[in-house]
């Protein structure tokens, strides 16, 4: 491609739209246009990188066996109520662009497939011998992200491969969701990302394994622990860990202490005498269910630890049958604020004990008469602890399980941290990372196929649900999240397994006719060599060429400027900056190596 023909605008500046400094890279250098929250345009640079990491996807999927389809991006409602996810993906969390047509059907704007393909599945698959499948799609999906942002990132039309395997045995879901795993390492291997994979959290959904895989960059929205020798790693919304132990406590008598203004754990601490590990802390939620329930959750912790949202989601979405519900809309802290809708009086915040009396909850439609009371298994084993007295500036100390208060429901919730112990080799300590998580394997189970009534017969003539897989990875993510990776002040740095041209031949100037007829030159026999390759014939001055080339982040700049009286051109690697003199005859063959 000549430059000069190419529809190809640079931009000088940083534009002002972009944080990251891939999202500034691509949108300065001509790969992307913004033309909407979340919308952006392919220029022809960028849809080239999107092609190549497509193309790898691709060869990567096919060699396991897994065929490729193209399923629908109109999605009838019908479908989605029968799984049960109409509502919550259209109002509740309202990722779901939903529309009604001409005939007054709705219909939604895939997100993603699974109602898609279970129907598919439904209808075609009869028997054990038809399995195991594996059906994939490259795609644009769409979602309307609360916070579209970050360019390719986390926009609300983007393109993912996905796919999903029906199977007979669990055993055979393993088979091909091990074959994922290492298929998807193969693809961010060729495509020369740094990345880890991590286990995750499989969220409502249950299902017996899933794992992320994170391309590592300090933009990254993900956190992610692990250890040194990589036998554990996992996001932190999933990651398990053993704290610190508690230190032993001096108090050995139950009485309740005067603690003015003390609500908080580093002042009562201070104030007592006491470890933070030694007290038990109250956090208090609510937790808005799909049948309109809110519930008021009591979380017993241990004062040095966090709660993870995540976990406490799982666990309460376990316990939505009790109130009627079938999955968690809203989960949030109950801050003072909130407090006001249902709090018959002023809580005493701060001061909370775990048996915080019921009656606090006034008669209001739609909550919960009683506090679901949960306690982290931090603080199932501590005697002698220090927690709120449920009076405003008081305090208990040594209290203790059974005696004082009754012990909650103990469930793990509590949030891992770099500098925890590893549950498997506590000599293992957990460090932090970050990453952009660009693909996602799971294995699903019978959720789908259970509710949408996808059936197989085995064996034994009995008819069974399909067991289901499913994979994602973000094509247009990946391609940021790799120039994420790579880059300098000048511009990005593609792996020429991606880069949208392996070669830009930059011309210093148009005017001199050698110059322009050794570029011609090269240009034609690159081309005939399969090489991919730009010729900047623009009429612009070298300076801005060589700015220009080393922004789009080219793998290989060819120069025809004064080394050609001695019949040579430089050739200049974008990566290391290290120029070499090539004679002309040999620069097809010169690059040929390199780029081998
Ligand atoms: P996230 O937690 O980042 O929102 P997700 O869990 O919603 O991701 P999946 O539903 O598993 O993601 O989708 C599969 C893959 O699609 C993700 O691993 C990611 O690479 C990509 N992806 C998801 N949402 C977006 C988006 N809004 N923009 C670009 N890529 C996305
Ligand atoms: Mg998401």
């Amino acid at each position: 491609m000549r430059l000069s023909q190419m529809l190809w605008v640079t931009l000088r500046e940083d534009p002002a739209e972009a944080e990251l400094t891939s999202h500034k890279l691509l949108l300065r250098a001509g790969y992307i246009r913004r033309v909407g929250a979340g919308l952006y345009v392919y220029l022809p640079l960028m849809w080239r990188v999107l092609q190549k990491i497509s193309a790898i996807v691709r060869e990567e999927m096919n060699d396991t066996g897994a065929q490729e389809c193209l399923l629908t991006q109109l999605q009838p409602a019908e479908l989605w109520q029968e799984s049960g996810r109409w509502d919550t993906y259209t109002k509740a969390e309202g990722i779901m662009f939903a529309l009604t047509d001409r005939a007054n059907r709705e219909v939604g704007l895939g997100p993603t497939h699974e109602e898609i393909i279970t129907a598919i599945a439904r209808d075609t698959i009869r028997s054990y011998r038809q399995l195991p499948q594996h059906l994939y799609q490259i795609q644009t999906k769409f979602r309307d992200e609360i916070r579209p942002r970050f360019g390719l990132m986390r926009g609300r039309e983007f393109i993912m491969k996905d796919g999903y395997s029906f199977h007979s045995t669990e055993e055979s879901l393993k088979e091909t969701y091990y074959d994922m795993d290492r298929a998807y390492r193969k693809m961010f291997d060729r495509c020369g990302l740094k990345f880890r994979a991590v286990e995750a959290d499989s969220g409502a959904i249950g299902g017996s394994g899933s794992q992320e895989f994170m391309v590592l960059a300090e933009a990254g929205e993900d956190d992610i622990l692990f250890t040194e020798d990589s036998s554990y790693a996992a996001n932190v919304e999933k990651a398990v860990s053993l704290p610190p132990d508690a230190v032993v406590s001096s108090f050995d008598k139950f009485e309740k202490v005067h603690t003015p203004k003390k609500g908080t754990i580093e002042t009562v601490c201070k104030l007592l005498k006491c470890d933070p590990t030694q007290v038990v802390k109250q956090v208090l939620y609510q937790v808005v269910y799909d049948n309109g329930t809110t519930v008021l959750v009591l979380v017993s912790i241990r004062g040095d630890r966090d709660v993870n949202e995540v976990k406490l989601q799982n666990e309460l979405t376990k316990q939505a049958s009790n109130y009627g519900g079938k999955a968690v809309i809203n989960l949030q802290v109950a801050d003072p604020e909130s407090q006001q809708k249902w709090a018959h009086s002023k809580i005493p915040v701060g001061f909370i004990a775990p048996d915080l009396d019921d009656s606090y909850i006034d008669n209001v439609k739609g909550f919960a008469p009683k506090f679901l009371r949960l306690a982290d298994r931090t603080v199932a084993e501590l005697e002698n602890f220090v927690t709120g007295a449920n009076e405003a500036d008081y305090h208990v100390v040594g209290a203790n399980w059974g005696k004082d208060f009754p012990l909650p429901t103990v469930v793990n919730l509590d949030k891992a941290k770099a500098s925890d112990r590893a549950v498997h080799d506590p000599s293992q300590i957990l460090q932090t990372a970050r990453g952009i998580e660009v693909g996602h394997i799971f294995q699903l189970g019978t959720k789908y196929s259970q509710a949408m009534k996808a059936t197989f017969t085995n064996e034994q003539g009995e008819e069974l649900p399909l067991v289901m897989g499913c994979y994602g990875l973000g094509v247009s993510r990946l391609a940021q999240a790799a120039v994420e990776q790579s880059y300098d002040k000048d511009g990005i740095i593609w792996n020429k397994a991606i880069a949208p041209y392996h070669v830009i031949v930059t011309v210093p100037n148009v005017g001199d006719t050698k110059q322009m007829e050794v570029g011609e030159k090269l240009y034609t026999e690159l081309n005939a060599a399969k090489i991919e390759v730009l010729l900047d014939d623009r009429d612009e001055r070298a300076g801005v060429k060589f700015k220009d080339a080393d922004l789009v982040g080219i793998p290989y700049r060819v120069v025809t400027g004064k080394a050609i009286a001695d019949g040579k051109v430089e050739i200049v690697n974008r990566a290391t900056k290290v120029a070499t003199l090539v004679e002309i005859e040999s620069v097809v063959e010169y690059l040929q190596n390199e780029l081998k």
